[in-house]
């Protein structure tokens, strides 16, 4: 059994209203702020991201972000740079493949974000992972391997860095991989780092699941030796099936 603390994310998307935000952090507090052997982070809207930094205060849930601007500061309209974020978070989220999707993210501008991020002391939650069409094409590790060479170009991770491996055909269609399916492709990726930084760091590196994990499935997914907890979506919203999902995740 791994020694690696999990860590499961809540992305909760463009969802909630200040009310339900605030009433979703509250509901999280009372229930999973005493869960022990495995890391919580929340990532709400980054309008939101001060509500849940106080609503959360002094308990052991961290906050995150679900996207950051590389550069500093600057003439950027509508974006939001590491300095602003460090007050607010520990950690953000760095291409979700809806950012891939439909903001024309590219491993090249994920590179950028993991850098700024990085070097403004953030710890980014580091996603991968392969459409349908280049699953069923059998390009799968071809498509990891691009995402985490191009990803980490000329980045040093340090010890608990963490990606998260998420089929872009099991996220938010109710469909997720099996556990054996996802632990296959954590394990190729657990490799890649081996290659690129040595066993010691790709071994303390923690590798999420992420696509339609809900409280029914979350077992499956931590009873496999590769994964570390999970990245969630849609089930994120709803406090009693997070709080299974985190439950379901601690490792002691
Ligand atoms: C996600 O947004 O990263 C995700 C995995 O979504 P869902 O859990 O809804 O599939």
């Amino acid at each position: 059994m791994s020694r690696r603390t999990p860590i499961v994310a809540a992305n909760w998307k463009m969802y909630t209203t200040v009310r339900t935000a605030a009433e979703l952090c509250q509901a999280l507090r009372e229930n999973i702020d005493g869960v022990r052997g495995v890391e919580k982070v929340i990532c709400p809207p980054f309008v939101f991201l001060a509500l849940a930094r106080e609503t959360l205060a002094g308990s052991s849930i961290k906050v995150g972000a679900q996207n950051v601007f590389w550069e500093e500061k600057g003439a950027f309209t509508g974006e939001v740079s590491p300095p602003m974020l460090a007050d607010l978070c520990e950690y953000v989220i760095v291409g979700h493949s809806e950012r891939r999707k439909y903001f024309g993210e590219t491993d090249e501008t994920v590179n950028r974000r993991l850098k700024a991020a990085l070097a403004q002391g953030l710890r980014p939650i580091f996603c991968i992972g392969e459409t349908g069409d280049e699953r069923q094409a059998g390009r799968t590790e071809e498509v990891l391997l691009r995402q985490v060479r191009g990803g980490l170009d000329g980045i040093e991770i340090g010890p608990g860095f963490v990606v998260a491996y998420e089929p872009v055909w099991a996220i938010g269609t109710g469909v997720p991989a099996t556990g054996e399916m996802a632990n296959e492709a954590i394990a190729f990726i657990r490799r890649e780092l081996g290659s690129l930084y040595g066993g010691a760091l790709a071994q303390a590196a923690r590798i999420q699941y992420g696509g339609s994990v809900d409280g029914a499935n979350i077992a499956e997914f931590m009873a496999q030796p590769d994964i570390d907890g999970a990245l969630v979506g849609g089930a994120s919203l709803k406090a009693d099936v997070f709080t299974t999902i985190v439950a379901e995740s601690a490792r002691l």
